[in-house]
């Protein structure tokens, strides 16, 4: 057992750790959207984690169509994965309000989201107690959310 120093594998409880390996193995929505309505890259440095994020709405402002690329570590990649399946047919609204939520819990302290806020986005708590890690699970939202202000790069 040696880990990185620099990069400390954080424990999670055991079930959400069998939910993050099954998305790092199997991503979902894991596709280019040829010609997307809005699209973003975003690399954290300190990982190495790397993603390009497409997504497709409607006239009514609905998220139709969400896809996203790119390599990273385990959480990274887990993280954007579950993200696509929770934006998928949300308005942009409501994808705003769940990022915002998602953001705040994993940055701020003492910040006890509400599970109803932000459902099964609570797996990631434990990484919460490594700070360099956290930047490996909030990369994809930061990524969306420059999606949706029509900004296409980000570098951590
Ligand atoms: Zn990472």
């Amino acid at each position: 057992m040696s880990q990185p120093s620099n990069v400390p594998e954080p424990q999670l409880d055991h079930l959400y750790q069998e939910v993050i390996l099954d998305h790092n193995k199997k991503p979902r929505n894991y596709k280019v959207i040829p010609q997307p309505q809005l699209h973003s890259h975003g690399l954290n440095t300190l990982c190495g984690d790397e993603y390009f994020l497409f997504l497709n709405t409607s006239p009514e402002g609905k998220v139709t169509d969400i896809g996203f690329q790119g390599s990273g570590c385990a959480i990274s990649k887990a993280s954007a994965s579950i993200m696509t399946t929770l934006v998928k047919d949300k308005t942009i609204e409501e994808v705003k309000i769940l990022k915002d939520s998602f953001l705040d819990f994993m940055l701020k302290d003492g910040i006890t989201a509400s599970k109803e806020k932000i459902g099964r986005l609570k797996m990631f708590e434990g990484v919460k107690e490594f700070p360099v890690r956290v930047k490996c699970a909030t990369l994809i939202w930061r990524t969306l959310e420059d999606a949706l202000n029509n900004i296409h790069e980000r570098k951590e």
